[in-house]
């Protein structure tokens, strides 16, 4: 007999590629077994949305899992991406039916401006295909599903423009790569910032959730014990990139680049 704790998310289909997992009545994770991003289907009473998508490639088995569920693209109502990264977004094109595109005003200006830079998309080896977004998202929205209520929240650090969703009735936490299973952080890119990082964790940890419901990895039951191991790392990385600092030669590194803001300055000036 093991004394190990079943996992509360029961498997509905599993295969080489791909895995369905209830998350909670009428919420479900699909999860893929490459680098792209989980996709998550909310089946409400009066709208169905789906947060983030995964892969272009991965389409076929999205579709898949959502046939095991009686569920075909033009039934959801919203799509919502967490953020730019195209491991999470890369299969939005091919919503182009009634759904509606829905993405932080951040992130949706750099899909709009197809800032293949922010989005990763060498890195991720997707078709440059435009994805439109339809509505343009910000702090303190409310996506309203009838049994579901997520409260839009501005949760920048990994990078500028990234969104959680939370329910707070049922203590859904929506965290995409904000927060993971174990406290793992989703790191740092070009436009974020450990600071703004350490901001969304704290208030992450001011939620009274009950489930975590990541970008990567498993589903959480301890969504609490996470965040505060996540806040722990944060500032460890925020001191290791001090350190850093201090270990290079700081002044012969940053002054030509600071003589550069100087030069432009003059420019205006003159
Ligand atoms: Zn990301
Ligand atoms: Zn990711």
């Amino acid at each position: 007999m093991s004394d190990r704790k079943p996992s509360p998310f029961p498997i509905l289909l599993n295969n080489d590629v791909c895995s369905l997992i209830q998350a909670a009545d009428d919420v479900y994770q699909i999860r893929f077994k490459n680098r792209a991003a989980n996709a998550y289907l909310v089946r409400g009473s009066k709208r169905t949305i789906m947060i983030d998508v995964g892969l272009s490639s991965n389409f076929p088995h999205l579709l898949e899992c959502l046939a095991y569920l009686g569920v075909k693209p033009p039934d959801i109502d919203i799509l919502v991406l967490s953020h730019e990264h195209l491991d999470h977004i890369g299969a939005a094109y091919h919503f182009t039916g009634r759904t509606i595109i829905a993405a932080h005003r951040l992130a949706a200006n750099k899909i709009m401006l197809r800032d293949d830079f922010s989005m990763l998309r060498k890195m991720f080896n997707e078709p440059n295909v435009p994805i439109d977004v339809d509505i343009w998202l910000e702090e303190g929205n409310l996506i309203d599903l009838g049994n579901f209520r997520l409260n839009v929240m501005y949760t920048p650090g990994h990078t500028s423009a990234c969104i959680s969703l939370f329910d707070q009735d049922k203590g859904l936490l929506f965290a995409a790569d904000t927060l993971m299973p174990g406290g793992v952080m989703g790191g740092v890119f070009g436009s974020g910032s450990i600071s703004d990082y350490i901001q969304s964790l704290e208030r992450l940890r001011g939620l009274d959730s009950k489930i975590l419901l990541s970008g990567h990895g498993r589903l959480s039951d301890t969504p609490q014990d996470d965040v505060k191991i996540a806040i722990q790392r944060s500032h460890a990385l925020l001191s290791d990139t001090a350190q850093l600092f201090d270990a290079l030669d700081a002044r012969s590194n940053f002054e030509p680049i600071m003589q550069s803001v100087r030069d432009l300055n003059k420019l205006d000036d003159s």
